[in-house]
């Protein structure tokens, strides 16, 4: 083998692993192993589960979404983009006014594996000062796709923040969806200490309309059978 095609080997072997290291590795490890990331309630008592949404907050959807909380009395966090959240003011206001608990799916939702340790920092920085002006005491923090790097780790540590993943989805973002498929999957997989993960903004053109469709019927079903929506702090976390 020529010599400038095996070290070219090696280079790409060893950007291979540092680029696992950096963020490949952190990412299945926080969603999948860490005991620092919460991904259920540790030690629900009963029939506790958390409601969360992300990619928040959206002028057309977020009220609709507070709507339907307040409807049937539910507290909720949302995670909310902070660039979408120093355009909507009012709307983190009536979050905090209405009992929500308010935390960070970072500055601009992008992907921690296609950013640099510069770039998460700004990101972190930007994030906070925003917050902080809304009146908001973050304690909680989602990683955007659930996709971390070590820096994204480094940041919350500093921060203070709660890593928050979920382990339930019903694929509310996606395209082609009916809000009765959302009801059903949401109905198949939530149990005792559930983290649901909706979304009030983004995914497909005009799929938070059939989350909130979806809402309005699961949530009513959830309590009858003696589910009790909880905020993190309730639970000591
Ligand atoms: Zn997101």
């Amino acid at each position: 083998m020529k010599k400038a095609v095996k070290w070219g080997i090696v280079g790409a072997s060893t950007l291979g692993v540092l680029y696992s290291w950096y963020c490949v590795v952190p990412s299945f490890y926080q969603k999948w192993v860490s005991r620092k990331a919460i991904r259920r309630i540790p030690r629900p008592e009963g029939k506790e589960i958390v409601l969360t949404f992300d990619d928040g907050p959206d002028p057309r959807y977020t009220p609709k979404v507070l709507d339907v909380l307040k409807k049937y009395g539910i507290s909720a966090h949302f995670f909310v983009v902070a660039e979408r959240a120093k355009e909507n003011p009012d709307l983190i206001r009536r979050m905090l006014e209405e009992g929500h608990e308010v935390g960070l799916h970072a500055y601009a939702h992008k992907n921690a594996w296609l950013v640099t340790p510069g770039y998460v920092k700004r990101d972190f920085a930007k994030s906070a000062v925003i917050l902080r002006e809304l009146g908001v005491d973050c304690k909680y923090y989602r990683p955007p796709w659930g996709y971390v790097n070590q820096e994204t780790l480094k940041q919350i540590q500093a921060a203070g923040y709660q890593l928050v993943m979920w382990n339930v989805m019903a694929q509310d973002w996606k395209r082609n969806q009916t809000s009765r498929e959302i009801v059903r999957r949401l109905l198949e997989r939530v149990h005792e200490g559930s983290i649901i993960c909706l979304h009030d903004g983004g995914g497909a053109p005009g799929a938070p309309k059939r989350t909130i469709d979806a809402l309005d019927s699961a949530l009513p079903l959830f309590q009858k059978i003696g589910y009790r929506f909880v905020l993190l702090k309730e639970t000591g976390i």
